[in-house]
């Protein structure tokens, strides 16, 4: 059997993004136990840089060891017992998955329900607060991966409080991609994850927890029903007690090499300029994409700069037109999920996946993929429509 070679592909559907080889290259290096005093040091290291990047001065900030689905779990299993409501945005994929984790948690969703491509209708949820006074969280996603549309969380989080509530906040799309502010928009629970914007491989996912979330734990009724995910076991392994850490699981050591790494490059590059670069690449794909004659799913005040749902043209087959950027093109994009299944492709312009270089080529290979396919799309405008917004002046 042969060593697995994987081809070389460009990655620009909803994640994982394009790993940059620095955090390749770290994830490389030898691996040492996870007790090792030099190993503690990185995981302090970690925890501060993950304050910076959720902007938090949250103790209870660290990586779950597992994908972002592992840090959704985590929050809900945490501040959720057996009877809580707890009221659900969705409108997309992900709040769906929310909406399963409360009723596994022996809870009841209260959900509020906007269409797919559609932002969370802060109306809605402004009743349903008002119905539900005893709810005790109000949980919803901050940047809707299966659609592209962003929730405005500062509202969102704000309402919760008046309302007395706890926030859980998924930004697994939006860490490092858009404005988000732990701190300042008062979130209570929030979870990440390593292979979208921060351009890590998957399989890690950065949580955080307020002071008033942590209250929530400690005083919790009953034992977390999940063994591995229970944050008072894990925090005796991130929080040097006393100078003490105990084993819980075995961390995953290379992983975590490769998250520092991505993670001290978003600290070189700035928060700021990173949420700036994924803006300014945004719009000359959309540039170039609309000079195309394509539309956009999401209305423009409620669009992800990393997440670039379009309506694929009619007549197109989409699954054919897909495989084809990948066979001749190297390039991956996503398909529809759920309700926009077979109605829309997803562009990502997540991380060290959101540069001119990704735009340019995406313009170049969905032109000659569309026309192929006998779509009625322009030609030989986009690039320049892009470069506009690009490499102005
Ligand atoms: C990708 C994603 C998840 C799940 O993350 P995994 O790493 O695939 O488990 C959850 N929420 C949103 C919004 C996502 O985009």
């Amino acid at each position: 059997m042969p060593s697995f070679n994987p081809p070389l592909r460009v990655l620009m559907g909803p994640g994982p993004s394009d790993v940059h080889p620095r955090v390749l290259a770290a994830m490389a290096r030898p691996t040492i136990g996870h007790l090792d005093p030099a190993f503690q040091a990185l995981m302090e290291d970690m925890k501060d840089m993950l304050r910076y990047a959720f902007r938090t001065k949250n103790r209870l900030t660290m990586p779950a060891s597992g994908p972002g689905s592992v840090g959704m779990e985590t929050c809900f299993v945490n501040l959720v017992e057996p009877g809580d409501t707890v009221i659900v945005c969705q409108n997309g994929v992900f709040g769906g998955r929310m909406k399963e984790n409360v009723e596994r948690c022996g809870a009841t969703a209260v959900m509020v329900i906007d269409d797919f491509g559609k932002t969370v209708d802060l109306d809605k949820v402004k009743k349903a607060i008002a119905d539900n006074p005893k709810a005790k969280v109000l949980a919803f996603v901050h940047a809707e991966t299966s659609t592209g549309a962003r929730a405005d969380a500062e509202t969102l989080c704000k309402m919760a409080q008046a309302a007395g509530m706890l926030t859980i906040v998924d930004a697994v799309t939006s860490l490092g991609g858009i404005p988000l502010e732990v701190d300042a928009w008062g979130i209570d629970a929030i979870y990440s994850g390593s292979q979208k914007c921060l351009s890590c491989t998957p399989g890690l996912s950065p949580i955080s927890f307020s002071a008033r979330a942590e209250q929530v734990i400690k005083s919790r009724n009953r034992k977390v029903q999940s063994w591995f995910m229970d944050m008072s076991l894990i925090m005796n392994y991130w929080e040097a007690q006393g100078g003490a850490r105990t084993y819980h699981h075995t961390a995953p050591i290379n992983s975590l090499y490769g998250l520092h790494e991505s993670l001290v490059m978003l600290k070189e590059e700035g928060l700021e300029a990173a949420w700036a670069r994924h803006k300014k690449n945004h719009m000359a794909l959309r540039d170039g994409l609309v000079a195309m004659g394509l539309e956009m799913l999401v209305a423009e005040k409620d669009r992800l700069p990393q997440l670039n749902a379009i309506k694929i043209p009619a007549g197109v087959d989409e699954a054919a037109a897909r495989k084809r950027l990948l066979t001749d093109y190297n390039l991956e994009i996503g398909a529809g999920l759920g309700a926009l299944a077979g109605k829309v492709w997803r562009i990502g312009l997540m991380g060290a996946s959101s540069t001119p270089n990704h735009v340019t080529l995406c313009l170049a290979a969905l032109e000659g993929t569309l026309a192929a396919a006998g779509a009625k799309i322009n030609r030989g405008v986009a690039q320049d429509a892009a470069r506009k917004v690009l490499f102005a002046s």
